[in-house]
């Protein structure tokens, strides 16, 4: 059996991916230091250790003591707009912690690490699919935190042998039956929407509708929490350390989203034109082709509605979202 150590087991993804490990025969441990994470989201089936990538002491021990065939590195700040205004947040958290967790695995004789990037290391993409190899020049201090971690474990699989797999998520969205997507504050266009379906707000705020796209507004590429955890799973044995950008290669604008989540709940679902959000590029779309090839990676969840439905259901499950 293998043993992974999932650092930020108690978020979004992070708890998503345990889950889906814990049904696949591994030995999960979770560290979180529950800043942004939620108790009640690591699952029971796990070992859990509450604690903070600033304390190099503990990840350490942890990492020495646990005898960890792989970690898994979810535990970052990941809102574009706070990084715009606090830098130093997201450059200590997602980079100098990062980094004690990667002179952790090396010391503790850890094989593999794969790390949660995402596509705003890409900034304004030179062209649509966006793949591996495009030009990576990063708009905000987010993305740039994420693109100065994923060289950090280049030098470090070079210099120590540190196998690694950097995986650029697009738009991560849904739920499994138990865990699901609870930001305080939220700020994910998906959730908002349900969220409007049920009540609980008024209506979205829709950032701009004069993009130069079909109908004015973003398109992203919406991918499934599950199909995100299934290639975790798979780059644990990838034949080599790489990166991977990880989506379904459909692109759908913000007000496809909305009429898909009014088809889905069968609610009303008010919208209003809001000016554009800073740091918004119009369109964001993954060429997924190397996961697919070398990871062999196939996404289960190709289809909208079906992603959408997860989200609903995990909503009406939890309508106020984890209880602590
Ligand atoms: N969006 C929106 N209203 C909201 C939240 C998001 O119009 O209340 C738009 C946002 O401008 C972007 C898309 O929905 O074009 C996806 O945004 P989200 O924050 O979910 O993910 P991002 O693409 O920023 O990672």
């Amino acid at each position: 059996m293998k043993k992974v150590l999932v650092v930020g087991g108690a978020g979004y993804i992070g708890s998503a991916c345990a889950e889906y490990l814990l049904d696949h025969g591994y030995e999960v441990t979770v560290f979180d230091g529950l800043i942004t994470g939620h108790r009640s989201a690591v699952d029971p089936r796990a070992r859990f250790v509450e604690g903070n990538l600033e304390d190099r002491e503990l990840i350490m021990r942890v990492c020495r003591e646990g005898k960890f065939d792989a970690v898994m590195h979810f535990a970052a700040f990941s809102l574009v707009g706070e990084s715009m205004q606090n830098p130093s947040k997201y450059f200590r958290n997602n980079l100098a912690f990062g980094i004690n967790l990667a002179d952790a695995a090396v010391a503790g004789g850890v094989e593999r690490i794969v790390f949660s990037s995402t596509a705003a290391t890409f900034g304004q993409p030179e062209s649509i699919p966006i793949r591996e190899d495009d030009r990576q020049l990063p708009i905000n201090p987010y993305g740039e935190s994420k693109l100065c971690f994923e060289k950090v474990l280049k030098w470090y699989h070079q210099i120590h042998g540190l196998q690694y797999a950097a995986l650029r998520y697009f738009n991560a969205a849904g739920a499994t039956g138990r865990y699901g997507e609870d930001h305080r504050p939220e700020s994910h266009l998906i959730p908002i929407v349900l969220q409007a379906a049920r009540g609980k707000r008024d209506k979205l705020m829709i950032y701009g509708d004069d993009y130069d796209t079909e109908d004015g507004t973003c398109i992203r590429d919406y991918i499934h929490i599950l199909d995100l955890a299934q290639a975790h799973e798979l780059a644990l044995s990838a034949p080599e350390s790489g990166h991977y950008n990880l989506g379904t290669g459909n692109g759908l604008s913000v007000k496809t989203i909305v009429e898909a989540a009014r088809r889905v709940t069968g609610r009303e679902i008010r919208t209003e034109i809001a000016p554009r959000r800073p740091g918004d590029p119009a369109r964001l779309i993954a060429c997924s082709d190397r996961a697919r090839k070398l990871l062999g990676w196939k996404p289960q969840f190709e289809n909208v509605e079906a992603i959408i439905e997860s989200a609903w259901n995990w909503q009406l499950s939890h309508p106020e979202g984890y209880p602590d």
